[in-house]
């Protein structure tokens, strides 16, 4: 017999599991950013990626908007400074 208990274990703990694993994609992306020329174009939507912030972000692959919803999504708060 189950229990419904168990299945609601069993539904948080995958939910922490594919949660968990997305943050760890994104990790990887986010290193593996690094060593990656620097764009021109947002890798995310599209926009243009100024000069100076290509010079200034090694690698850089997102326009500051969607680097900051990636932040936000990887780290659940929003950046200060
Ligand atoms: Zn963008």
């Amino acid at each position: 017999m189950h229990s419904g208990a168990d299945n609601t274990d069993s539904a948080t703990e995958y939910t922490q599991l594919t949660a968990d694993a997305a943050i760890a994609r994104l990790s990887a992306a986010l290193r593996k950013s690094e060593t990656r020329p620097s764009m021109t174009e947002c890798q995310c939507c599209g926009e243009t990626i100024a000069q100076a912030r290509r010079e200034a972000v090694r690698g850089v692959q997102l326009c500051v908007s969607c680097a900051e919803l990636e932040w936000l999504r990887v780290n659940g708060v929003p950046r200060r400074g």
